[in-house]
């Protein structure tokens, strides 16, 4: 028996990932294995019921599943709160609490969406690349930092780059294990020529890959380099792994590529248990008007198929449907390519997906 914990959130958050468990129930439902789905509140939902934004039912919930699927959390109705019962405190909760280590950002082009892009079709498409960012260490973790000021009255802000061997090793692995599910080629993105933890960082990949992963191509790119090469030539990646800092913000760059934030999926790892999300917030702009693209969230559920629950073929069949949807040229609202194009609702949508699974 598989458990997996549905925490929809806030926001439009509830609306996609309604869409999203149906299409989860209909590929889950003549497999072999038996799947448990619960629902727990989260976000300003979960603090308007329980004074706190990460109800210890709803933790305890995610630590005993073997997957948490969220919708989004945050609104305008928990901003003036203070930030330790912030809505968004509840993500830093689950990824610390679960110890998600490994950030997976997908960043592919759906051929019916090239036009979409900011850059030239003719440089996006075919694009599908894989960003594993160390989510849980590195520069926005390291000790010490602060503020102090000096004698003479002058401030003095500081922050440390720490990554220890074991840290980097298990992102290594997360990043090869994934890449044997693509196209077995990793660039390890570092900046080894300045700084000294990221040259340990090169070092331990290499190790890694040596004693580990004759079957992967390995390469070295520094941060620099990487951006522009991702807007240059984005074809050339497979799987990229990174640094907390430089994945946060090379994920970003890689998932513009794509067009809309409302088809990007995402995965926070450790080992095969994972809080699989869409990266978008929770919209309070469209929120409750049936206008919000699911897409995002129902490419999560097959994240979660193909890396928790090593079921590729559905995963498949779901990312299958989605591309039938956008190749017959349904379209909801942030997708549409003008005024007058005819939009399908968020509910409307998951329909549409449904259907061709
Ligand atoms: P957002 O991602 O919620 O929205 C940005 C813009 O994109 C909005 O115009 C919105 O309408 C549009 N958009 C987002 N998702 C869409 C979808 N699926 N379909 C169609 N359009 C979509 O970011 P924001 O406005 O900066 O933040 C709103 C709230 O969400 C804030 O409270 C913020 O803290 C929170 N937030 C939560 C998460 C999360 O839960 N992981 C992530 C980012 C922001």
């Amino acid at each position: 028996m598989k458990k997996i914990a549905v925490l929809p959130g806030d926001g439009i958050g509830k609306e996609v990932t309604e869409e999203a468990v149906k299409v989860l129930k209909k590929v889950v439902e003549n497999s072999q294995e038996e799947f448990e789905i619960e629902q727990a509140p989260v976000g300003g939902t979960a603090y308007d019921l329980t004074g706190t934004p990460l109800p210890e039912a709803t933790l305890n919930l995610a630590k005993e599943s073997d997957a948490v699927l969220l919708g989004a959390v945050g609104g305008l109705k928990w901003e003036s709160l203070d930030y330790s019962v912030r809505p968004e405190r509840a993500l830093l909760g689950l990824r610390k609490e679960l110890n998600l280590y490994c950030n997976l950002r997908p960043a592919k082009v759906f051929p019916a969406l090239a036009s979409a892009s900011s850059l030239k079709e003719e440089i996006i498409s075919g694009t599908d690349i894989m960003v594993v960012r160390e989510l849980v260490g590195g520069i926005y973790f390291g000790e010490p930092k602060g503020v102090d000021t000096l004698p003479d009255g002058t401030q003095k802000g500081y922050n440390t780059l720490v990554y220890t061997t074991p840290e980097i090793e298990r992102i290594a692995h997360s990043a090869f294990q994934t890449a044997r599910l693509r196209d077995k080629r990793v660039v390890s993105v570092d900046k080894a020529n300045v700084l000294e933890c990221t040259e340990l960082w090169r070092n331990v990949v290499i190790k890694v890959h040596k004693e580990h992963y004759s079957d992967i191509e390995l390469s070295h790119m520094y941060v620099d380099n990487a951006a522009m090469q991702l807007v240059r030539s984005p074809k050339q990646f497979d799987v990229i792994v990174t640094t907390n800092m430089f994945g946060d913000i090379l994920s970003d760059i890689a998932s513009m590529l794509t067009g809309s934030i409302g088809m990007l999926p995402s995965a926070s790892l450790c080992g095969t248990k994972g809080m699989y999300e869409p990266v978008h917030g929770s919209a309070p702009d469209i929120a409750g008007q049936n206008k919000a693209n699911p897409i995002a969230t129902i490419l999560s559920v097959a994240m979660m198929l193909k890396y928790s629950f090593a079921m590729e073929k559905e995963a498949e069949a779901i990312e299958k449907a989605v591309e039938g949807v956008l190749n017959d040229g349904l379209r909801t609202i942030d997708i549409a390519s003008g005024s007058s194009q005819e939009t399908l609702g968020t509910v409307e949508m998951g329909e549409e997906i449904l259907k061709r699974l």
